[in-house]
């Protein structure tokens, strides 16, 4: 399957989906990511915390697509944020992955109370130079957070994953982003689980394109300029997720959709500000 990409401020090319690994484990998991990398999933995202990084790397070996093809992001957890513990995890993240280079290494989260995301921030910029990562980004960043790294460093996110969904528009931080050059991706772009894909306004469009509810979100996120990482297991929904570029979502359309945004409207309550990983 075709997929359109972008082009990063640091001019590489990302594609404009990509596959979410959140809880997808062990041998079964394997399973369920080659299923979607034969379908045309070449973006795939894991995290060092979802501890899925070894079975996202042995899906691409066992895939035989050339490992340039395929596009690898995964995420320093908070515990390292000192400046040597993050150089040692990247280096450690690409051993569990069994790769030489990142293409995307993302800070999982900013935790402002610690205090150390400069030094992470340093870190990554310091193994970019040592060609361990080729697009260096940020996830769960305010504009706050995101200034003070590029003060800091001179270096700017190539890339700021938040959460966003019809519940969590996020539309200030999705301009905060484009200002400084930032591409948004989304994560929980589906809402995880939640009344999302229930909503009438996405129940009328899906029958009126003749799509699934997740492809009328999905489509949503991509005329926002934003690029989601929907999670699933199963081939149809993996499949559906990824076929969302034949269609096209009227302004009116985006805007009834962006109504559904509540101020209490995040999954999980995680404002960057306060969340604190577990260590
Ligand atoms: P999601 O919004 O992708 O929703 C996943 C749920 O939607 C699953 O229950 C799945 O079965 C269902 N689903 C998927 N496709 C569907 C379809 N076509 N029709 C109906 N249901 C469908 O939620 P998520 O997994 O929380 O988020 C996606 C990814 O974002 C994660 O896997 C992870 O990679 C990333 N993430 C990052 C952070 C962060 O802090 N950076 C936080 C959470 C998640």
């Amino acid at each position: 399957m075709d997929v359109p990409s972008y082009i990063l401020t640091d001019g590489h090319r990302i594609p404009a989906v990509g596959l979410g690994t959140y809880q997808i484990r062990g041998g079964q998991g394997i399973d369920q990511i080659l299923t979607a990398i034969q379908d045309g999933y070449r973006l795939l995202d894991t995290s060092t915390n979802y501890d899925s990084e070894g079975i996202v790397g042995e899906a691409i070996r066992r895939s035989g697509i050339p490992r340039a093809d395929f596009f690898v992001t995964t995420k320093l957890p908070g515990k390292y944020h000192h400046y040597e513990d993050a150089l040692m995890m990247i280096q450690e993240s690409l051993c569990r992955m069994g790769l030489d280079y990142f293409d995307l290494y993302l800070i999982h989260w900013p935790l402002p109370k610690r205090g150390l995301y400069v030094e992470a921030w340093k870190a990554l910029v310091a193994a970019q130079k040592m060609g361990l990562i080729r697009s260096v980004g940020v996830s769960n960043f305010e504009p706050e957070h995101l200034d003070k790294i590029i003060e800091e460093t001179g270096v700017t996110p190539a890339v700021n994953q938040i959460e966003i969904h019809p519940y969590w528009v996020q539309e200030r931080m999705v301009q905060e982003n484009k200002e400084r050059g930032i591409l948004t991706e989304a994560w929980s772009p589906l809402g995880r689980g939640s009344d999302a894909l229930r909503e009438e306004v996405i129940q009328t469009l899906a029958k009126k394109y003749e799509k699934e509810p997740a492809q009328i979100i999905l489509r949503w996120h991509y005329q926002r300029g934003v690029l989601p990482i929907p999670k699933s297991r199963n081939l149809i929904h993996q499949r559906e997720n990824l076929t969302i570029f034949d269609f096209e979502l009227t302004q009116e359309e985006i805007k009834r959709i962006n109504q559904l945004n509540r101020p209490d409207g995040r999954i999980d309550d995680q404002d960057p500000n306060e969340y604190e990983e577990f260590d």
